[in-house]
């Protein structure tokens, strides 16, 4: 595949190669971050690029839409199948893009949304004020109980009840616990909110199985399909039937222009993929290692926000270890271990700095490890804390992140 690429522009197939090499070198646990299957891969790379189809399957605004109209019309049946919505639209750009359709969908510029802090775990488009959904709409707050680092549902209730918003927002980016949806439905129907459920992040646990879907209790659910649902970039929304008109005529015209018929079609597949009794198996293997990655590195000393994980992710405080987010990171980085910087709860650290890292599991589970390698991580992230300074011990780490990655090998037909 990049020998194509190579004979046209040199330049990008060295850039192509340099990322497989990264990719199959580096232990990947950025939570967010996946590995798609090569059929979800080969489907982004087709012919389907070539074709614009604006407007939805039997009316479009195109002609020639025959052949992507099935591709949609596929994505769409099993994406309602899967996760056992009433309808689905799968044209959303991205998860952002889902969110601002979601949102306009059912608000009015000006309106008064509440979602979770972005600093307790929240998302950029759940109301913070660099975002579309802080600058048009009235966004307001809640954040995880100071103790316990858990949503505290009863708090939420009397948040909600004071400030009366029209729109309930759950759903994170960095929050390791299960949510309640029979909390959230009734607190939104106390106060007469509209609830959504930003299932981004829980997607492929949902799909799988392990974590309890938020579909049955929802007015609209949002979602991307790259994390850990293992398909290509790129957005969905669920909802009942009495909203799918409005949410499809914001989405087209209203927000955006020409899905990406190649995207829809790999986001087919992918569904296809997670209605495998394989992906059921992914999706119990993915939090099982997250689980066995959290305890191992809470008997190394590490402290979890929350003290553990029920999904796919782990946020670890790194402060009692005389590191700061930032330089936990950098460190991991020099021992062959990708993750992110992560604000704690009541981080007293920049967001540039953090007090903490996020780690997860859909990639490595992806690439088949198990427990036993998740106990060589954390034994990985332990040495490298106490060798912090010294080149040649933290060399040597991450030759064992490069022996972790070679005995599972990924992409093995792709060059
Ligand atoms: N919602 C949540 C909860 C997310 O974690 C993310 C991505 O990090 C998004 C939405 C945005 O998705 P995208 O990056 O596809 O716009």
């Amino acid at each position: 595949m990049h020998d194509v690429v190579r004979r046209v522009d040199p330049e990008i197939a060295a850039v192509l190669d340099a990322e497989l090499a990264r990719q199959r070198d580096q232990l990947e646990m950025i939570a967010s971050e996946n590995f798609t299957s090569p059929a979800v891969m080969a489907t982004m790379g087709s012919t389907l690029t070539n074709k614009y189809a604006e407007g939805y399957p039997g009316k479009r605004y195109y002609g020639g839409c025959v052949n992507v109209d099935v591709a949609e019309s596929l994505a769409r049946d099993r994406a309602t199948a899967l996760f056992g919505a009433e309808r689905a639209n799968v044209q959303p750009h991205s998860g952002a893009t889902a969110n601002l359709t979601a949102f306009l969908s059912f608000l009015k510029p000006g309106d008064k949304v509440l979602g979770l802090s972005l600093s307790h775990g929240g998302h950029l488009t759940h109301g913070h004020p660099v975002n579309f959904s802080g600058l048009l709409f009235q966004a307001v707050h809640y954040e995880v109980d100071q103790a316990t680092e858990t949503i505290n549902y009863d708090r939420l209730r009397e948040q909600a009840k004071q400030e009366r918003p029209k729109l309930l927002i759950g759903g994170a980016s960095a929050y390791p616990r299960a949510w309640d949806f029979v909390a959230l439905r009734s607190i939104a129907d106390e106060v007469g909110a509209i609830l959504l459920f930003d299932m981004a992040h829980i997607a492929g646990l949902v799909a799988g199985g392990v974590h309890a879907s938020p579909v049955p209790f929802c007015d609209i659910v949002t979602s991307t399909t790259h994390k850990t649902l293992r398909g290509p970039r790129g957005g969905l929304i669920l909802c009942k039937q009495e909203h799918f008109a409005a949410i499809n005529k914001m989405n087209f015209p209203g927000v955006q222009g020409g899905p990406l018929m190649h995207v829809i079609a790999a986001k087919a597949v992918c569904f296809h993929e997670a209605m495998q009794e394989s992906f059921r198996d992914y999706a119990r293997r993915m939090v099982a290692n997250a689980q066995v990655l959290g305890a191992s590195l809470m008997e190394r000393g590490f402290r979890l926000v929350s003290g553990g994980t029920d999904n796919h992710l782990l946020l670890v405080n790194v402060t009692n270890k005389g590191l700061t987010g930032k330089e936990m990171e950098e460190l991991l980085e020099k021992v062959g271990i990708t993750a992110n910087k992560n604000t704690v709860p009541f981080d007293q650290q920049s967001p540039f700095v953090t007090s903490g890292v996020r780690l997860g599991t859909p990639a490595l589970t992806t690439r088949g490890m198990g427990p036993d390698q998740m106990r060589e991580i954390a034994a990985i992230m332990e040495s490298a804390v106490t060798a912090r300074g010294d080149d040649a011990a933290l060399a040597a780490l991450k030759g064992r992140s490069s022996e972790l990655c070679r005995a599972f090998p990924l992409y093995p037909d792709l060059a």
